[in-house]
């Protein structure tokens, strides 16, 4: 990874307040808790591995849980104060914490693990490219048969209506203070249109019920499938005879934690409490298209990590049967992490 892209990455989690906002997110923070407390017999006197400990509250949910040693691993400068909270909760015998970035530590793990915890997702599940070092952590410190935390997910997609966004966003410029703004409607269309969104869908907007367009295994994913992720022949349906306008393609994720005694969900679904994650939007080229009932709309989504700055993604949606090209490439500008 290029070293100024992954300094800036490292300083960007040396902030409190993007801790305090994943840890106040409380379906994503209660469902690994739920995971390691419900499964709690697969970390009793267990070696785990924490990639990427933040402040360490995966860490202690794990040491709670039973485990004999707990490996925080912290990249950035948080490190400092995770191993003070571990210290402060008297959890030092217990927990390690090594403030390197994972892929530097040398003999600071001299031991396989039995299970791999680690918050990692981006947005759209992959935005950040956690997971290359997730990976990373598995093929090297994982035993054989290893369990790994989240151990899987699906990948979610559906055709959205953003009229309320539109609204809010476009005809804005109609009437400002009672002036006509209107000529930089078209220019305010462009600038959203230059990358996803990342908002909050409601269920309402949904046009039509979720595709599972791909499942992925992090027991066995590589680094390699992570440069370039393609799902072909997405389709959908819509047999429904009301018109509607379609303007992007919602994506989100659910995560799942296959443990011994249960399995637990971490949902990022509009259907579901809203996260941190909230849902990923592509829009349509054109300001989408009016569906009348009967159409089916065939797509191929293209994830692509960009080779200057490998943390972000491009991402595609193509149309390869439609007459007119709504192919529609966006890169991810979003410096968000999380
Ligand atoms: N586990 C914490 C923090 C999750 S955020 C929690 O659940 O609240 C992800 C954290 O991983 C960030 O603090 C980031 O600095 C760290 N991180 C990301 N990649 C890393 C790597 N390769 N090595 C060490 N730490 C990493």
């Amino acid at each position: 990874m290029n070293n100024i892209v992954d300094d800036k990455y490292f300083e960007s989690y040396f902030d409190l307040n993007v801790h305090e906002l994943m840890l106040k997110d409380k379906p994503r923070t209660l469902a690994y808790k739920d995971a390691i407390e419900k499964n709690a017999s697969d970390f009793k006197d267990k070696v785990i591995l924490d990639v990427g400990s933040g402040t360490g509250i995966l860490s202690m949910f794990a040491a709670k849980a039973g485990a004999k040693k707990v490996y925080a691993v912290e990249g950035s400068l948080m490190a400092i104060y995770c191993k003070q909270l571990v210290e402060a909760n008297n959890l030092d015998s217990i927990i390690t914490v090594i403030h390197k970035r994972l892929e530097d530590i040398e003999q600071e793990i001299p031991e396989k693990v039995d299970i791999i915890i680690s918050e990692w997702m981006g947005f759209y599940l992959f935005h950040e490219s956690m997971l290359d070092s997730v990976i990373y952590a598995r093929d090297k410190y994982l035993k054989p048969n290893g369990i790994m935390f989240p151990s899987r997910a699906d990948l979610f997609m559906t055709p959205v209506n953003l009229d309320s966004f539109y609204k809010k966003k476009i005809n804005f410029w109609n009437d400002v203070y009672g002036f006509d703004f209107s000529l930089l409607s078209e220019t305010a269309f462009d600038i959203i249109n230059t990358a996803p969104l990342t908002d909050t869908l409601e269920p309402s907007q949904k046009i039509l019920k979720e595709n599972n367009i791909r499942q992925f295994n992090f027991n066995t994913i590589t680094i390699e499938e992570l440069a370039d992720i393609v799902i072909d022949d997405i389709e959908f349906n819509y047999n429904i005879e009301n018109p509607r306008a379609i303007h992007g393609f919602g994506i989100w994720f659910i995560c799942y934690f296959d443990g011994t005694t249960t399995t637990v969900e971490l949902s990022t679904s509009p259907d579901d409490p809203e996260t941190h994650w909230k849902q990923t939007t592509i829009l349509m080229p054109q300001g989408g298209i009016q569906l009348q009932g009967g159409e089916v709309m065939k797509c191929r989504l293209q994830m692509t990590q960009d080779i200057e700055n490998k943390r972000r993604y491009e991402l595609s949606l193509d149309f390869p049967d439609s007459d007119d090209e709504q192919d529609d490439d966006q890169d991810h500008e979003d410096e968000d992490t999380l």
